[in-house]
């Protein structure tokens, strides 16, 4: 299939496209950042640093074409210069982080995805949302095709995150379809890698490092539900590729290959030679019971599917936290 005549590189009187990320210190962030100053984009990446961590973008500094802006985009975004892309990754992701900063989980999702979308209406940039599998709620579709709209509890603790996304969507659309904004959606779906905290709560972090240390592997509820994982380098071509392409609709990047997560903690226990065990804890409220992203969509439209195998994707994670953890590998 020809995508030539659909993937669009914009820019600007300098010739250089210029990108701006917000969230750019965090796990994807600071990915996509490294992947468009590849592409030879000037980036500027803005992160109040809440969630997101100076060590992941530290191999930037002194970098010509970077430049970093400590700043919370819940507040009047002032940029000056030209603009051609704005990636809106700021946002707490992981349930944990969330749970405890519910009213910014909430205030980047509106405010600052209003004020993103408001630089881009001035800049006349293309706008990307980092949107989330997690519109989709605890999923009654299986899997989750982009025109599902979703079963989320508005109340319930998740709430915060998936109602913030879903309001994001909505102002996204509205700023294309009142404004004439160029807006593009990625769905993302749980997405692993190096740069993911270890502590953020997340299973891939949470197993990896209980492994790495000895300790039980915390297995939430029968283990029975399901994910669906994907490489941070598949999900950031996805990203890009999307950026460049004329659709508005939103669009799910991830990877189809689904797992239990009791079957995701096995996979951990042969890789990492352990005497650790599996060690069941009650499952969070509203923890969605299965995952999996229909990526027909991207294939079709991006020519994307994901590349990297689990297992070539784990090893990479399990050597970046074993490098974290200053732990030599065993055998
Ligand atoms: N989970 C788990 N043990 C942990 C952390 C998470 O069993 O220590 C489970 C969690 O209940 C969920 C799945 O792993 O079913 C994925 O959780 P994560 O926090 O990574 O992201 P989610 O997909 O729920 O947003």
């Amino acid at each position: 299939m020809n995508q030539e005549k659909t993937l669009i590189q914009k820019t600007n009187a300098s010739g250089q496209p210029v990108s701006l990320v917000t969230g750019g210190a965090g796990f994807l962030g600071s990915h996509l950042s490294d992947r468009l100053l590849a592409e030879g984009h000037r980036v500027i990446a803005l992160d109040n640093l809440i969630t997101g961590s100076v060590a992941n973008i530290e191999h930037l500094s002194g970098n010509p074409h970077y430049e970093f802006i400590k700043c919370d985009v819940t507040k009047y975004l002032f940029v000056p210069g030209p603009v051609d892309y704005i990636f809106h990754f700021a946002s707490p992701a992981s349930p944990m982080d969330y749970l405890e900063l519910p009213i910014q989980t909430l205030k980047v999702g509106a405010l600052g995805t209003h004020n993103a979308l408001g630089l881009a209406k001035e800049k006349g940039a293309t706008f990307l949302l980092a949107s989330t599998s997690e519109t989709y709620g605890d999923p009654l579709v299986h899997p989750q095709t982009e025109d599902y709209w979703g079963n989320v509890n508005p109340i319930g603790p998740r709430g915060v995150y998936d109602e913030a996304k879903r309001f994001a969507e909505a102002i996204t659309m509205a700023y294309h379809r009142y404004h004439d904004v160029d807006t593009k959606i990625v769905r993302i779906f749980n997405t692993y890698g190096p740069r993911m905290r270890l502590k953020d709560g997340r299973v891939v972090p949470a197993f990896i490092g209980q492994a790495l240390e000895g300790q039980p592997l915390t297995v939430f509820g029968d283990g029975g539900q399901t994910r669906s994982f994907c490489y941070v380098a598949d999900l950031i071509e996805g990203i890009f590729r999307l950026s460049r392409h004329e659709t508005h609709d939103p669009v799910n990047i991830g990877n189809p290959g689904e797992m239990t997560i009791l079957q995701f903690a096995e996979k951990i226990l042969n890789k990492i030679q352990t005497k650790a065990e599996i060690e069941f804890r009650e499952l969070p409220e509203d923890d969605p019971k299965v995952r999996q992203p229909d990526i027909t969509r991207a294939k079709t439209l991006l020519d994307w599917e994901p590349q990297v195998d689990f297992d070539e994707g784990i090893t990479k994670t399990i050597d970046y936290f074993r490098g974290i953890l200053g732990v030599a590998e065993k055998g």
